[in-house]
């Protein structure tokens, strides 16, 4: 029986594998199907994290000396797909891919998010390179300079509203003729004079060279014109899939309580409505979508644990 089982490898998982096992526990699993680290690791450069300013290192830089750490006090790392989440009396059963179940007393989920792609040519090749889906992220490496923003629901114009703040110009384009944000961050988008709202329009193509991104073709659905952007900076707000199959069980219904968005609802302590069931990182509502508050979700969820358990006994 695993003390606890913590379902994801990114920024929030490690910390909570750092906390749980330097705090004592003996019997930790760390469950990733993928690259050690998370989504930071797909980023060439991150500079919003406290303590770290290299700009020659990548997000799979910054992320190694975390996996050297969090291991170091003893967590074991699983290689494997998590399937499914299930309470089992006082306790929970956690299934892989392959037809192997583990039991652990506690868990925490920390399976993240992914944003969607529009799905415009160039979007992939210029990734990381141009082409972004967080402002809070890039939005500093265009500072003074314009950008183009893809993307009409209230996500993409508080971020255009952000990213206003820093850059000189922001040209919001939108396929359709009206917005679906919230009237009142429309109103203060179109208050903003160098927020300008491009509407019945899409991004044709994203194109430039080895250095990134130079600009982007913007064509007019209604009339086919095509204008020529020179921006190199793009960000892309079209959705977030959020990673939460595997708190669903085999009728389809979730185990925990959820937002309406698919994200977990927990409370401080990054305590599901389950207990026992924890969650952290950007799996749970109001999630900044940052490395330092996944990390941050993470302890409070590694320390809420070890707690939990010594009640139990
Ligand atoms: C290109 C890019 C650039 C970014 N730049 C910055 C930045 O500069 N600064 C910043 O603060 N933030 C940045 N972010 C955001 C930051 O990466 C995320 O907020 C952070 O990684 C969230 O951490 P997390 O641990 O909650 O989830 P994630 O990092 O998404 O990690 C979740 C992990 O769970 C694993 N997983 C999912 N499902 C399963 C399953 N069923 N079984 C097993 N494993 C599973 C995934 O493989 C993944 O490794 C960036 C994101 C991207 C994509």
């Amino acid at each position: 029986m695993l003390d606890c089982a913590i379902i994801g490898g990114g920024p929030a998982g490690l910390t909570a594998g750092l906390y749980t096992t330097r705090g004592g526990l003996k019997n930790v699993s760390l469950f990733e199907m993928g690259v050690i680290g998370g989504q930071i690791t797909k980023s060439s450069e991150i500079e919003n994290y406290p303590g770290f300013f290299d700009a020659n290192k990548t997000g799979l830089d910054f992320m190694d000396a975390w996996e050297k750490q969090c291991f170091h006090f003893g967590l074991k790392h699983e290689r494997k797909k998590v399937l499914s989440v299930e309470k089992t009396g006082e306790h929970f059963t956690i299934s892989v891919e392959g037809g192997e179940t583990y039991e652990a007393l506690t868990v925490i989920t920390c399976t993240g998010s992914t944003p969607k792609r529009a799905g415009f040519e160039g979007e992939d090749d210029f990734f990381g390179r141009g082409v972004s889906t967080c402002a809070t992220c890039d939005g500093f490496f265009y500072k003074n300079k314009p950008v183009t923003v893809l993307g009409g629901g209230d996500t993409a114009l508080e971020e255009a509203f952000f990213l206003s703040n820093i850059c000189s110009d922001v040209y919001v384009v939108h396929r359709r003729d009206e917005f679906r944000a919230a009237p009142p961050t429309l109103d203060r988008a179109i208050r903003k004079s160098n927020i300008h709202l491009i509407t019945d329009s899409v991004i044709d193509e994203a194109y430039g060279g080895v250095m990134g991104l130079d600009g982007v073709k913007i064509k007019n659905t209604k009339t086919d014109t095509i204008t020529d952007m020179q921006n190199s900076g793009l960000f892309v707000f079209v959705g977030h899939n959020v990673n939460n199959s595997i708190l669903k069980d085999p009728q389809g219904n979730f185990i925990c309580d959820m937002s309406d968005r698919g994200q977990v609802i927990v409370n401080l302590s990054m305590h599901t409505s389950v207990k026992g069931l924890f969650c952290a990182g950007d799996l749970r509502i109001e999630a900044p979508k940052q490395v330092v508050s996944a990390a941050g979700d993470g302890s409070i969820a590694g320390l809420q644990v070890i707690s939990y358990l010594q009640e139990l006994a």
